[in-house]
């Protein structure tokens, strides 16, 4: 017997969701006046509502659903091993086969000696973890004092009391506050801080903010740096071509361990499986989740290279999850890579729908609305600005004309998520050219549409 009524007239679901259901970041009392969107299928990168919408999701749910919707293999797969074994932890000497399966997949996906998977059930997780590993890895190597860790302003590494600490949300940390022990430095964000250098001096400028903080805390205090190779929930922001190796450059020269977190750019998402390849980053620790299972199993991790795991290995590692290396999601997580390799997923991302992609995603720059147009992989964000020339930014308070567009692209049956005034595309990687077009010509109605309304409302003016 089926426990849930799915015959239920959406309002009475609303009305259900609204006196039970507290939504993670969401002002709840408002959403409940509203009612919430009820998702009831999907297919590929298509969703169905329950008022029989077919929306194209071009957020991949929250950039996890990398294969698409409706792959049954998975669900077949999950079905499998909840019969033959649901459940065993992986903490008292004992494994079971999904887990080692899916290691030793990892270790052969991931870069350079990045050889070692530690497993939780989420990202959040995955980089509380890795708060513990790095301040581990010093104490283990006699410098307990070495202990600060360095990460970015609008940064994003999850919404636990650590996740959250080391991101760079004050919007976060205003809410609970953050753990002791991490300091932040500002992020690569040429569009809208660059002011007159060029993108390459303005990443190497950025870049070389590490090493001031690194000077200013001590090096001989400092553990690790962590940055996702590409700001997601920031406003997927793509750091200049300078950036990346000046920071690779930092770190090896104070000593000072780099934490990717590939949660959003991992298996897939840039063209690469993971994004260390395709911006030549020498993590010794990545962050994974989201992808990993195409968000069909809850299931994250982190990859540690050799020398991290022999430090931290030489002796016991106080931490762990009950969930650790789930079977049912590392199976699953399997299934899902293996299928990603089968129909050469990431092949077509880099060969087909990145390259039709860049150039349908560029025509919207010539938008009276936008200012840039960027892309890497599949994920992609715009500017919007009323004038491109300055790239300036609104006298409304940000997120007000990102929001009204982001409300014209759901009226539009196209899921765009909008971070302040930039818009931002993350479709599940499966997404063909024919996708694409449709995806463009949604973007542009709803720009049409918002841009018609800011000006009857006189919001087209600059700061
Ligand atoms: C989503 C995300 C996380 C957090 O993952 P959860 O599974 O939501 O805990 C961490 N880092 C990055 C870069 C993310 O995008």
């Amino acid at each position: 017997m089926n426990m849930i009524n799915t015959n239920l007239p959406t309002a009475e679901l609303q009305k259900l969701d609204a006196a039970h259901h507290f939504h993670p970041f969401t002002d709840n009392s408002a959403l409940g006046k509203k009612g919430a969107r009820v998702m009831v299928r999907g297919e590929g990168v298509w969703l169905t509502d329950s008022e029989g919408h077919r929306i194209l999701d071009a957020m991949a749910g929250l950039w996890c659903v990398n294969i698409g919707y409706g792959r049954k293999e998975l669900a077949q797969v999950a079905a499998r091993q909840m019969e033959e074994l649901p459940y065993y932890n992986t903490f008292f000497q004992t494994t079971h086969v999904p887990a080692i399966a899916l290691a030793a997949k990892l270790a052969e996906l991931a870069p350079g000696d990045l050889n070692h998977v530690f497993f939780a059930a989420s990202g959040s997780e995955a980089n509380d973890t890795n708060i513990r590993l790095v301040r581990r890895y010093w104490q283990a190597k006699g410098k307990p004092w070495r202990r600060t860790i360095l990460a970015r302003w609008n940064g994003y590494h999850g919404s636990t009391l650590g996740g959250g600490s080391l991101g760079g949300m004050k919007g976060i940390h205003a809410h609970g506050g953050k753990i002791d022990g991490i300091e932040h430095i500002e992020q690569p964000d040429w569009w809208s801080e660059g002011g007159d250098m060029s993108p390459e001096e303005f990443g190497l400028a950025r870049a070389r903010q590490l090493e001031e903080k690194i000077l200013e805390v001590g090096p001989d205090n400092v553990a690790a740096f962590i940055g996702e190779a590409v700001q997601g929930a920031g406003g997927v922001i793509i750091p200049p071509s300078t950036y990346w190796p000046e920071i690779q450059r930092i770190c090896q020269k104070y000593g000072v361990l780099l934490i990717l977190d590939e949660v959003i750019t991992g298996f897939g998402r840039t063209g690469n499986w993971f994004a260390a390849q395709t911006f030549n980053i020498k993590p010794d620790i990545i962050t994974i989740a989201k992808g990993l299972s195409s968000g069909y199993q809850p299931i994250g991790g982190s990859i540690l290279s050799d020398e991290v795991a022999a430090v931290v290995g030489g002796d016991e590692f106080n931490h762990g999850y009950t969930y650790s290396g789930h079977p049912v999601a590392a199976a699953v997580a399997l299934e899902n890579l293996r299928i990603m390799q089968d129909e050469g997923i990431v092949e077509h991302v880099r060969d087909v729908a990145n390259p039709y992609l860049a150039k349908r995603w560029a025509e919207l720059a010539d938008h009276p609305l936008v200012g840039e147009a960027k892309l890497v992989g599949l994920m992609g964000s715009i500017a919007l600005t009323p004038n491109k020339a300055t790239r300036a930014a609104f006298t409304s308070e940000t997120g007000t004309v990102g929001f009204r567009c982001r409300e014209r692209c759901f009226a539009n049956d196209l899921i765009m998520r909008h971070v302040g005034d930039r818009m931002i595309i993350s479709p599940p990687l499966c997404i063909t050219p024919a996708e694409i077009d449709v995806l463009i010509e949604r973007a542009r109605k709803s720009l049409d549409e918002c841009y018609a309304g800011l000006q009857a409302d006189g919001l087209m003016v600059a700061k």
